[in-house]
């Protein structure tokens, strides 16, 4: 029997000193209710927390633990680095070889930037794209996510969501002002928003498959009509990549649904689990950044040589093995059905959408296409879902906004224990 009285009690003394006790919002369990769970360690999928309670990992730390917990390679390569201190804020050899293979394996770029996270990548992105084409205003996707950064806070999707503040208070009405938003997979909506605003829209930017609002795909055509659009106004195509990112496959988004992108956000992954966002495209683009160019963009720890050495190994790890990527196909395509079995057998209505090794339930009989079918889903049962799992030992994303990422250390046997504790959970659910 599961019990949470370490977790209790650092969740008591985390209040007191940090804002709801957590660095991250949605990590403090408030849409599912109870106690957050303290994590002690991980190793693989296997995640340990400090009451010395054991759960199958379907966060993977929201994506970048793509190869599972503690991979010893990366962990070896970073214990290795740090000998040579943390950080020195001047160019190293390392930033190189980083950059070097990112270009290798993600198409249609030339040149990359990093930064410290995945906010930063699409608020720098968004920044690029109005000073390369002299235009202010952007459009967005409701229950689309990228990060915290202002302008993004219109109708977003992950955290903000879940506290039902798509629109934070502290963004100006002038940011706001220049912030459009469209419904995703509704490209009627897009056409109408430029035509309303001809001449006037530097970017769109857009998770091209969508993690922040529960797992949710392009429809057929849609990012093909975005990039028509476009190339027709002379608009950026931002594709946000911070979760599809050598996630979908070592080319991405753009790689797996054969559309091209002009800049791409990375995170996560490319740090192996360390801080590190980036953003990249073409020399033509990328070389309006300072100091080639006026664009403004900086960062004291960009390119950190221990962040650097562990997303270097692992990127070169998934380099050295596509098969990974089938391999974390079929054992999500595995889930899937065993999943849509046991659902089926138990009455609930339910949808599952999944791409790759991305994947979610969603406790609804409509179709999941965007934020509004999305959240549909986002009802009484989720939570109680979510509690049974976490009871059985399968720690599922606490909020009914984000989508599982699973990763290849994974077993079959791990699988099998997750359709049999949701066939469990959902007969306590009756
Ligand atoms: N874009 C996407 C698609 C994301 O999923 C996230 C984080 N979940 C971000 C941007 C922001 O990244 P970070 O939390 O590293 O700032």
């Amino acid at each position: 029997m599961y019990q949470y009285k370490r977790s209790s009690e650092l969740f008591t003394e985390a209040n007191k000193y940090i804002p709801g006790g957590v660095n991250s919002p949605v990590r403090a369990f408030n849409s599912v209710g109870g106690t957050p769970v303290f994590i002690k360690k991980a190793k693989g999928s296997i995640l340990t927390d400090v009451d010395g309670n054991e759960y199958i990992d379907y966060i993977s730390s929201w994506g970048p633990m793509i190869l599972g917990h503690a991979y010893p390679k990366v962990i070896d390569a970073i214990k290795a680095k740090v000998e040579d201190s943390t950080s020195f804020g001047a160019p190293t050899e390392l930033e190189i070889d980083i950059a070097k293979l990112i270009v290798d394996m993600v198409p249609n770029i030339d040149k990359v930037r990093m930064v410290n996270s995945g906010t930063e990548a699409c608020m720098s992105a968004i920044r690029v794209a109005r000073g390369y084409t002299g235009r202010n205003k952007f459009i967005k996707f409701e229950g689309c996510y990228h990060g915290h950064a202002d302008s993004f806070l219109i109708k977003a999707g992950s955290g903000a969501s879940t506290f039902g503040v798509p629109n934070s208070p502290g963004v100006t009405p002038g940011t706001a002002n220049d912030t459009l938003t469209a419904k995703y997979n509704n490209i009627e909506e897009v056409k109408q928003l430029v035509t309303e605003n001809k001449g006037e829209i530097a970017a769109i930017i857009v998770e091209a498959i969508a993690g922040n609002m529960g797992c949710v795909l392009p429809k057929k055509g849609f990012l093909e009509d975005l990039r028509e659009l476009c190339d027709k106004e002379e608009i950026l195509l931002i594709f946000d990549e911070v979760m599809s990112g050598f996630r979908l496959g070592k080319g991405g988004a753009q790689e797996y649904f054969g559309v091209k992108a002009d800049l791409i956000t990375f995170g996560k992954v490319i740090g192996g689990g360390m801080p590190v966002g980036a953003y990249a495209g073409s020399s033509k683009i990328m070389d309006i950044v300072s100091p080639v160019g006026p664009v403004y963009q900086a960062g004291t720890l960009s390119g950190n040589p221990i962040a650097m050495i562990a997303g270097y190994t692992l990127l070169k790890e998934l380099n050295q093995n596509p098969q990974i990527y089938t391999e974390l196909a079929d054992k999500t395509e595995y889930l899937h059905k065993g999943l849509d079995k046991v659902f089926t057998e138990s009455g609930f209505d339910y949808k599952i959408n999944r791409c790759g090794s991305m994947i979610s339930i969603f406790f609804t009989d409509i179709d999941v296409v965007d934020f509004d079918t999305a959240a549909t889903a986002n009802n009484e049962k989720f939570p109680k879902f979510f509690h049974e799992m976490l009871k059985r030992g399968i720690y599922l994303p606490p909020s009914s906004f984000e989508s599982y990422f699973l990763s290849n250390s994974l077993t079959y046997e791990m699988l099998d224990k997750t359709i049999q504790a949701a066939k469990e959970s959902l007969e306590a659910m009756k």
